[in-house]
């Protein structure tokens, strides 16, 4: 779908009118194309600090030399060095005095700031810390970088932290790659929860991260789901991809472009469980990804809404899961170290109007992945939640022309997400590196100011 306001703010010819309405100014986004490269900061600035009595600085220092960058300890000498990346361990904040390292660690930052730049800051889990006053420093960690995002946010950079359970510091590389790495370009304002509690992963590649994997994507013949293939498969796991037979055509050519699999299936359909079971058996014994994406919005205000609206849509984004899940996890055709992912939604985070059928289904999901996540974790199996915002698909694309821009406009970012990121972040979720994320609802959203 077409930003007209992206395009006019960047002509020549209109970019004065732009700015003298105040409309929003749009940052062009960094992409990625292809997938993750052995030495994705190569010819990058990173700059690392940290707070006295830290524990994750040295695990955050080894994923960026490993990933090639140059790794400084301050703002660079030359003063026409932009930096790429700044990552600061907050994890050793003790108590309110402490907080003062986060100004002053930042502030002369800032205006060093490359476009595109990524933020990310470690904190303690405040319920681990030794004293409720560490606990309220690693909490206000949260609160300055959902700030610094809404600030930075204009030049396209992203802010995010990352809570760092003891034990956890070893599974850093993976994160931190994500975060620092241009692929997380529409997650800003996120607080990831790193726990050492799963399994861990017997091999954390971080580049060709999925080969040898299968995975298998539902609702893959358009959207966030075709491109979540894409993606995937970019990555080397062999992609099942699924959809109605009603959309057999696109889902072919998803299949074809990604070198993998097309099954037609209704994932309602009764018999749903035990035939996508088969299958994924009579493939390659077993699936180690599975990304629920498959979805439906029926909008009504629950006064008019229908109880075939209701249904339909409960049925789709919530009960056919959970019935999937129950034959994957089951029959065990889900393999040890697997990944599930869940599309979610901001609306299940702080509801929408005309949504309580939606928003009901996805707001299960996060409860879901809560409380599935501590269940799995003896196996290695990861489950979390993905909570797109303002997505550039089909779905958003039947809105009325006002409901959509201002839905596209109202986050840091000031515009709508692509597929791509949220593919992203589901390939990151579904990776070996991801292995001490689980339980996790990570919204893709520009860092959405609705329900933030
Ligand atoms: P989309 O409508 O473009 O694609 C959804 C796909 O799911 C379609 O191909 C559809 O055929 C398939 N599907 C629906 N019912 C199915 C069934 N019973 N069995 C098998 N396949 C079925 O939607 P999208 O925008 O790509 O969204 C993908 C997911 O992301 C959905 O779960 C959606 O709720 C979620 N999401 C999207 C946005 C957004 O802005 N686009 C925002 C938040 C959440």
């Amino acid at each position: 779908m077409t930003d007209r306001l992206m395009s006019l703010a960047h002509n020549p010819f209109t970019r004065g009118l732009v700015k003298a309405l105040g409309l929003p100014q749009p940052t062009r986004l960094a992409r990625a194309e292809g997938g993750w490269a052995a030495q994705p900061f190569a010819n990058r600035v990173v700059v690392l600090g940290a707070a006295p009595g830290g524990f994750a600085a040295e695990g955050a220092q080894a994923a960026f030399t490993s990933g090639g960058a140059r790794v400084l300890d301050g703002p660079p000498s030359d003063a026409s060095q932009r930096v790429d990346a700044v990552l600061f361990d907050a994890t050793g904040l003790g108590g309110p005095q402490d907080t003062r390292a986060l100004y002053d660690f930042f502030h002369p930052l800032l205006p060093r700031l490359a476009r595109n730049a990524r933020v990310l800051v470690l904190a303690a889990v405040p319920d681990e810390a030794p004293s409720p006053a560490a606990s309220a420093a690693a909490r206000g960690v949260e609160g300055f970088v959902r700030s610094l995002g809404k600030e930075v946010g204009r030049q396209g950079v992203t802010a995010n932290v990352a809570y760092v359970a003891r034990g956890a510091e070893a599974r850093l590389a993976g994160p931190v790659r994500f975060f620092c790495d241009v692929g997380s370009t529409y997650v800003s304002g996120q607080a990831l929860h790193l726990s050492g509690d799963v399994r861990a992963a017997s091999a954390v590649p971080l580049h060709a991260a999925l080969s040898g994997k299968v995975a298998l994507v539902t609702g893959a013949a358009r959207g966030i789901g075709a491109a979540t293939a894409e993606r995937l498969a970019q990555e080397g796991a062999r992609v099942v991809c699924l959809d109605v037979p009603a959309l057999g055509d696109a889902l072919k050519q998803t299949a074809a472009r990604v070198g993998g699999e097309a099954l037609l299936l209704d994932v309602t359909s009764p018999d749903a469980p035990v035939t996508l079971v088969a299958a994924l058996r009579a493939g390659s014994g077993g699936v180690d990804i599975v990304v629920h994406n498959a979805g439906i919005t029926r909008d009504r205000t629950l006064a008019k809404m229908t109880p075939e609206q209701w249904e339909q849509v409960l049925t789709v984004n919530l009960a056919a899961i959970v019935a999937i899940d129950e034959a994957l996890l089951g029959t065990g055709a889900l393999r040890d170290e697997g990944r599930l992912v869940y599309l979610s939604s901001i609306s299940g985070v702080s509801g929408n109007f005309g949504q309580t059928n939606y928003a009901t289904s996805k707001a299960a999901l996060i409860g879901y992945v809560a409380a599935l996540a501590p269940r799995l974790a003896a196996r290695g199996i990861c489950a979390n939640a993905v909570a797109p915002g303002f997505i550039e698909t089909a779905m958003v694309a039947k809105m009325p022309l006002m409901t959509r821009e201002v839905g596209r406009r109202l986050n840091s970012l000031s515009q709508g997400g692509q597929p791509r990121d949220v593919a992203e972040l589901v390939t990151f979720l579904s990776s070996p590196g991801a292995h001490g994320v689980t339980g996790n609802t990570v919204r893709v959203c520009g860092q959405g100011l609705i329900g933030a």
